[in-house]
Parts: C-alpha cells; sequence; structure tokens
C-alpha cells in the first residue's frame, strides 16, 4: 500500500498574512513529524503562488480546490486546470461537497474536470459522499456508488487520482463517522473501483474526509482502506495540522 496522503482545504479562509503564516508554519514544523505521509494543502486560488513560494524545496505539495473542464477560454472568474500547474500547483480537490451543493455541479461536471486536471499533470482528489437525509434513507451506498461511476472517467484508476470518501453529515459539523462506518464505506468504494477498473482500481487511495482533528486522526487512520484524509478546519492550524499527519502510517 502507499504511504497515506494527508491534504489540507483552507477552504475560502485565508489573507496573504493569514495564508503565509501558515504556510511557514507548517514548513517550520514538519520536520517533527515522522515521514510516514505524504502531505498536500489546497488554498485559496488567491494564496496558491504564495504557498508555493514557501513551501518549496518542502515535503508539502499545494494543490487547487476547483478548476474548469476546459483548459482556457471565455469563462468569467473560473480558473483552468494549467493555470493552476502553472502556479507550481500539483494536486487539485474536485467534487467537494460544497461545490456539488453550492454550484450545482453534476457527477458529469466532476468527470470532465478530472479529466482537465489529469491531462494538466495535476493529481484529481475526487470527493465522494452521502448527504444525513441520504444514509436516514439507506442510500448511502447507492449515492456514493453512483459519484463514482460518474465522476471518475474511463482509465482514472491508471493515474494517480485519489477519492475521497466524505460524507456530508460529517464536513465542520464535529461528527465523525464511526470507524466501522468508515470500513464499511471504503470497502465498498474499493469494491466498486474495482467493477470499474478491474486490477487497477486496486490502487487507488481512498480518503476520509469529514471532522479529522488531531484526537481522532490516529483511529480514523487506521482503519483498513483508508490510504489518507482530507482534512478542512484542523488543516487552518498548523500544530493541528502536523499531528494528524504525524498519526499517519507509512
Ligand atoms: C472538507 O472540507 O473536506 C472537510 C472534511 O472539512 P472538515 O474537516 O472541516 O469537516
Amino acid at each position: 500500500m502507499s504511504r497515506q496522503l494527508i491534504a489540507g482545504n483552507w477552504k475560502m479562509n485565508g489573507l496573504t498574512a493569514d495564508a503565509d503564516g501558515l504556510a511557514q508554519a507548517l514548513r517550520d514544523g514538519v520536520g517533527q513529524v515522522g515521514d510516514a505521509a505524504e502531505l498536500v494543502v489546497c488554498p485559496p486560488f488567491t494564496q496558491i503562488a504564495g504557498a508555493v513560494r514557501i513551501l518549496a524545496g518542502s515535503r508539502f505539495a499545494v494543490g487547487g480546490q476547483d478548476c474548469h473542464m476546459a483548459a482556457k477560454g471565455a469563462h468569467t472568474g473560473d480558473i483552468a486546470a494549467p493555470m493552476l500547474r502553472d502556479l507550481g500547483a500539483t494536486h487539485v480537490i474536485l467534487g467537494h461537497s460544497e461545490r456539488r451543493q453550492n454550484h450545482k455541479e453534476l457527477d458529469e461536471t466532476v468527470r470532465e474536470k478530472v479529466v482537465a486536471a489529469t491531462e494538466a499533470g495535476l493529481v484529481p482528489i475526487v470527493c465522494v459522499g452521502e448527504t444525513e437525509d441520504q444514509r436516514s434513507a439507506d442510500g448511502h451506498e447507492d449515492t456514493v456508488g453512483w459519484q463514482i461511476k460518474g465522476s471518475l472517467p474511463h482509465g482514472f484508476a491508471d493515474g494517480p487520482g485519489v477519492v475521497a470518501y466524505e460524507p456530508v453529515w460529517a464536513i465542520g459539523t464535529g461528527r465523525t463517522a464511526t470507524g466501522d462506518d468508515v470500513a464499511t464505506m471504503h470497502a465498498f468504494i474499493r469494491a466498486e473501483l474495482v467493477r470499474q477498473f478491474g486490477d487497477a482500481g486496486h490502487g487507488v487511495r481512498i480518503l476520509y474526509g469529514g471532522s479529522v482533528n488531531a484526537g481522532n486522526a490516529a483511529a480514523l487512520l487506521a482503519v483498513p482502506e483508508v490510504g489518507g484524509a482530507l482534512v478542512g478546519g484542523a488543516s487552518l492550524a498548523a500544530a493541528d495540522f502536523l499531528a494528524i499527519a504525524a498519526a499517519a502510517r507509512g
């Protein structure tokens, strides 16, 4: 199994002084963490260049939080995957539930963005996960199964792409899925990946996301089939994010 990936999603947080300070604190503190984890932070677009500059030569890669499906053109306000690459980003989060909800992104949109990101040389981190209502109605596996089928393009498992299982009800709420739920969902996702991509599906990393913090990271990262964590709120404090990174297994 490859190293666990710990990815920080800063969301829409960070004016320059804060973002630079956070990147610098991560750089200064990462020496204490051990080298089990692969590390990436995803600042808002405006802070990517600064993070790339501050984290250059460190163990941290830098990613975006979204990209357009076209490489360039008349798309006012959007950012293309080659633009992220041009800034020095290596990863991009796609299909986050906040984009699926707030921007009405469909699986098909996410799939086209994954293709664009891959063509630009970025590692796509593709988010899937059910809402509370879908779980209550016992529709979590169906929901996530359809998202995987619809959001991941042909050949996805042959590349470096990552899937992040993020139950929507656990994002930013302080509620985490239980270890048993995470184990069940990650096993389900693995089976879907193998069904869709054959043997190559065994190699795709599956992250867990949803209120991961310094206190619960070790338990969540020890669950079978958990290939790392996608961390929102706790990635905004360097000490917390580094503590989560320290809980990773190699
Ligand atoms: C996220 O935004 O991807 C996330 C998991 O957020 P949080 O860790 O704050 O729940």
